[in-house]
């Protein structure tokens, strides 16, 4: 059993605490601010620095429990789960965050997505909504039957048909939740629902009550609850509650509130609902005012003790609140919250990268905890004060968030057990032997041209590889590409269509625009081209490109994703990845008007 350092260290009230406690108990020998940071970031302190802790602990008149200070075994944490201490981490990444243009998902990247959630220690991840297509049903499905450790859940209106598809869609889990439902705002009720006050609570215990039928764990939601009166938010409540449901939700669907008003709203609520003390309390808070994770802090403040929350903060419009940030605000200021989440926080880059590889979705430098600047120290005050003392400028280390888990995974000569061993690990599972084949083939092709290959590096691989694999698909052959100053830049690409060979050639203002008119040249998909964007997958100048091309086409928003060590191949691939999905690939229906939370 390992101790937890961080909570060690918070028992004496932080690193700074401790150092200076540590000098005036024993100068001679006290441990620097350095030192104690060292410690955390190892997750282990030598006996003797132990010995010193335990003497200052009794000096100040409150020995030391190490049992209180182990780790805790995670199974036994998640079947312990209490409403006081523990927030429950709902990931709806694969439901609200596959709302966001583009970012719909196959049901491959789905279960590569849901097994990382899952070793990340996410304790609900809602893997769809089973009733809006086939396509999402298999998804939820397939997810349900590889799941064990988190609770898979499905999204459900309120109606009969929804909710018994959710009950078949997850019935395979071990843990499964269904999540039902239903506005409860008079402007949702007149207007989309035509419906009654009295008519949508019985709508909604209905549900709850066919829910019950397939699992105990149920979910109640009340859309657009921030603009819902607060007399008909406690009836409902108790009306479900009643009924059976075992988390209810409160959601701030359009990204109205701000923390205070959240706050008070919240604690009125649960406040008024007299067997509210049965449920877990939840919220689903929405970022378009920039205040996503605020609003899902305060809420944590007053009394939930579940949040929905996605990777990166993507979901509908602005997205969703983002749980690396509410995961690291818990664990950072623990010294405020006091709560604990069961998120294993240095797997959190890894799923970030995963998500956004999957979805297209580059992460905008800047982004707190998985910005490729969070920890980086430009200015030279700063660069020379975290290395004297990290804890100068920095209040959470890189690699408690998982910056330095890339670990080198495979080099030039591993063999194929080794590489498809290594897919396992990272929860990527080829469905044939071909597509294992195909996938080595171009494994040892980039160790040719890149020394170090990195876990990133192969969920890129296997994104581009498996967006190729149909065989209906448009697929890149081989390109040639001449720029020269003063020269027009030329494009000659050979790609298939449906297995058929096709040769494009075109001109540009610059080689990307050359490739881009040589495919559509033959395509004709009459496609706009909205986002091109390129990123480096791992540091160094010979990493690969991943290129995302976002295109639309009339309401359809599709994005395409390639990977080279050449990024000019990259972006060929990458467009023609958008026009597979458009040409091939199954239509998502619109968000609007199914309603949603
Ligand atoms: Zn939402």
């Amino acid at each position: 059993m390992q101790l937890d350092i961080d909570r060690l260290v918070a028992y004496f009230g932080g690193v700074n605490a401790l150092a200076e406690a540590l000098k005036q108990h024993d100068p001679e020998n006290a441990a620097t601010t350095a030192a104690i940071y060292k410690w955390r970031t190892r997750g282990s302190l030598p006996l003797a620095q132990l010995q010193k802790l335990t003497a200052l602990a009794e000096a100040q008149g409150r020995p030391l429990d190490l049992n209180a200070f182990l780790q805790k075994n995670e199974s036994l944490e998640r079947t312990e789960m209490t409403q006081t201490n523990r927030v429950i981490i709902f990931d709806t990444t694969m439901r609200d965050g596959e709302q966001s243009p583009g970012a719909s998902m196959t049901k491959e990247e789905k279960i590569r997505i849901a097994r990382q959630l899952e070793k990340m220690g996410v304790d609900v991840i809602e893997a769809g909504f089973a009733a809006a297509s086939p396509g999402d049903f298999e998804s939820v499905n397939a997810i349900a039957k590889i799941i064990t450790k988190s609770t898979v859940c499905s999204l459900a209106r309120a109606v009969e048909n929804d909710v018994r598809k959710a009950g078949e869609a997850v019935s395979p889990a071990p843990k499964k939740r269904i999540h039902t439902f239903i506005a409860t705002s008079p402007i949702h009720m007149e207007h989309k629902l035509k419906m009654k006050p009295q008519q949508v609570i019985d709508a909604a215990v209905k549900a709850v009550k066919i829910a019950k039928e397939y699992t105990d764990d149920v979910e109640f939601s009340a859309e657009d609850a921030v603009r819902s009166d607060l007399d008909f938010l406690a009836k409902i409540f108790t009306a479900v509650i009643e009924a059976g449901a075992t988390t209810i939700n409160i959601p701030d669907t359009v990204g109205y509130s701000i923390p205070s008003v959240w706050y008070e709203r919240i604690s009125n609520i649960i406040k008024s609902v007299p067997n509210g003390d049965k449920v877990v309390w939840s919220t689903h808070c929405h970022n378009d005012l920039g205040m996503a994770v605020a609003n899902s802090l305060a809420a944590v403040q007053a009394g939930v003790r579940q949040v929905e929350c996605t990777i990166n903060g993507l979901g509908e419009r602005a997205g969703n609140a983002s749980l690396e940030e509410i995961v690291m605000a818990l664990k950072v200021r623990h010294d405020l919250f006091g709560l604990e989440t069961g998120i294993d926080t240095t797997q959190i880059v890894p799923v970030s990268k995963l998500v956004s590889t999957i979805t297209g979705y580059p992460i905008q430098p800047n982004k707190a905890v998985v910005g490729a600047n969070a920890f980086a120290h430009e200015s030279g005050i700063h660069q020379d004060g975290v290395l004297k003392h990290p804890e100068t400028y920095e209040i959470m280390t890189a690699e408690s968030v998982g910056w330095s888990t890339n670990r080198l995974t495979l080099g030039k000569l591993s063999g194929r057990n080794a590489f498809k061993t290594k897919l396992a690990d990272l929860g990527i599972e080829l469905e044939s032997e071909e597509a294992l084949n195909a996938a080595f083939a171009r494994f040892k092709e980039l160790a040719d041209k890149k020394r170090e290959i990195f876990d990133e590096d192969l969920h890129a691989l296997v994104s581009d590889e498996m967006g190729s694999l149909n065989t209906e698909s448009y697929k890149f052959i081989s390109q040639k590409i001449s720029t020269e100053t003063g020269e027009e830049p030329r494009a000659n690409i050979v790609f298939s269509i449906r297995g058929e060979e096709k040769h494009a050639t075109a001109t540009g203002s610059g080689p990307v625009d050359a490739i881009f008119k040589a495919i559509e040249s033959v395509a004709q998909s009459g496609a706009t081209l909205q986002i091109y964007s390129v990123n480096a997958v791992t540091q160094g100048t010979e990493s690969q490109g991943e290129t995302s091309v976002r295109l639309q086409r009339g309401d359809r928003v599709v994005n395409g994703q390639g990977a080279d060590t050449d990024v000019l191949v990259a972006t060929a691939k990458a467009y023609l990845s958008a026009l597979s999905k458009l040409e091939f690939g199954q239509a998502k229906p619109k968000a609007q008007g199914r309603g949603m939370i």
